[in-house]
Parts: structure tokens; sequence; C-alpha cells
């Protein structure tokens, strides 16, 4: 199977006055059409992972190929081109007045002609079964229907991998059940790869594989049955999974 994600023996520490790292030496890949999620206690590292794989950090070392592309600065645009991220608190990604303007925005700045962009939001919106919503402000939207606008916003760009931080963990459990229904879908019909990286046990458990993160580096690795099987160990390693 081939990889759409390789990073290897990635370090990072933020410039900031403790220098703890936050990235050990990471290493992992994902497959395409795989679904990766991420397991971890706040503050051990898998936001700042996922951020080294769309480029918007720079590893101190070690290697990030997305694509087939290593990440470096003549490539760092064509990978963020690749790569789409659903954040945590969904009233951060707004940028349109409408819900169609807001999935338009991304085609707007790659200069897509009108006419395909119409059709493109319309697609999109239509996956993700919000295009009756398609001329509603975004404010008026409950967390679960704005998190699958940020998605539409994704799927609109036609990327390769989808990754997800926490995206469902503000949402009320009918948002996350629907949040979850959608990447499922998108997944399909798009071919996508997915990163998502999770406190959500359903989440986790829709996932091919889990990884477990702590203190900056990975510390696990399995099916999501596997990993599940640790239960009471899991605790002990820090994670506050409402394990089985
Ligand atoms: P997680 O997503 O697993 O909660 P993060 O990747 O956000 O973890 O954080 C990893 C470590 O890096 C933590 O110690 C955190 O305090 C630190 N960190 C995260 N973001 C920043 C930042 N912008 N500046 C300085 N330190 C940061
Ligand atoms: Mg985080």
């Amino acid at each position: 199977m081939s990889e759409i994600i390789n990073v290897k023996n990635v370090t990072y520490t933020y410039d900031d006055e403790d220098q703890r790292p936050a990235l050990k030496g990471v290493s992992f890949s994902i497959n395409k059409g795989e679904w990766v999620a991420i397991i971890g206690p706040n503050g051990s590292g898998k936001s700042t992972l996922a951020k080294t794989v769309n480029g918007l950090i720079e590893p101190d070392s070690g290697e990030v190929a997305v694509g087939g592309l290593e990440l470096n600065e003549k490539n760092v645009w064509s990978i963020r081109e690749m790569v789409g991220m659903v954040f945590q608190n969904p009233d951060n990604q707004f940028v349109g007045s409408t819900v169609q303007d807001d999935v338009a925005f991304g085609l707007e700045n790659l200069g897509i002609p009108r006419e395909e962009m119409l059709e493109r939001v319309r697609t999109a919106l239509e996956k993700v079964n919000m295009l009756e919503f398609a001329e509603r402000e975004p404010a008026r939207l409950s967390g679960g229907q704005k998190q699958r606008v940020a998605i539409a916003g994704i799927v609109a760009l036609r990327p390769d991998i989808m990754i997800l931080d926490e995206a469902t963990s503000m949402l009320d459990p009918q948002g996350r059940e629907e949040v979850l229904r959608t990447v499922k879908e998108v997944k399909e019909q798009e071919n996508l790869s997915v990163l998502s990286i999770t406190h959500d046990i359903d989440e986790a458990a829709a996932a091919n594989r889990v990884l477990v993160m702590r203190d900056g580096q990975l510390i696990q690795e399995g099916t999501p049955e596997t990993i599940f099987s640790y239960g009471e160990k899991l605790v002990e390693m820090g994670l506050d999974l409402p394990f089985p």
C-alpha cells in the first residue's frame, strides 16, 4: 500500500522560555485511504504533530513527506493544498458571512473561475448535507452543523488528507455523531486519508489504526480493538478516555 504521509524522527521545541521539547523523535506513516487516530493526554504534542504534517510548523529535525513530496520551502504550498485541517472551535473557522461564501473562500483564493466555484461549493455542501443552509449566517448554526460546513470547505478544495484536531470535542453528543457520520461518508466518497486527534472513543473506534502519544512521543500503536483492550493500562499512560 502506498504511503500518503511519512514522518521520520521529527523533533520540535517551541521558542519560548521553558524550551521543553514538544516532539521528541516521532515517526509514523499513513497509507492512502487509511484513517489513523491519535489519542493522548493534553500537552502530549498531538496538535504540534498535526501542524508539522501540513507545514504550519517546520520541524527542528527529522523528515516529513506528504504525497511523496518532502516538506521544504519549495513544497510547503503544494503540501498545504493536499492537507485540509478542521480545528476544535467551530467559531474560529468562519470567514464568510453566509455558509456558501465561507465554503467558497478557499476556492476564491485559488482563483477558481466563478462557475466552477459555485458548482464545487454546491457539491461540497451536498456531501455534508448542508445545502439547505447555503444562505444562512454561520453563527446561526449548531456546533455540529458548523463543523460540517468546515468539512465542506475542505472537501471543496479536493485534498488528499483531512486532519481533524479535536474537531468534535466542543460538540454535544448529537453534534459529535453528525460530524463523525459526515467524516465517514466524505472519506469514502472522496477517497481521503484521515488523521484524527480525539478524546472520543467512537471517533477512535472508527479509525483503522490508533496511535497513543505521551510527552512528545508515540508510545503505542495498534488497531482500535488492540488499543482499547489495554483498558486500565491506558489510564496509567495518562489517558482520560472512557475505555470499555
Ligand atoms: P496536545 O495537542 O497534545 O494537547 P500540543 O501539541 O498543543 O499538545 O502541545 C505540546 C506541548 O507544546 C505542550 O507542552 C504545550 O504547552 C506546548 N505548546 C503548544 N503550543 C505552543 C505554543 N504556541 N507556544 C509554546 N508552547 C506551546
Ligand atoms: Mg491539541
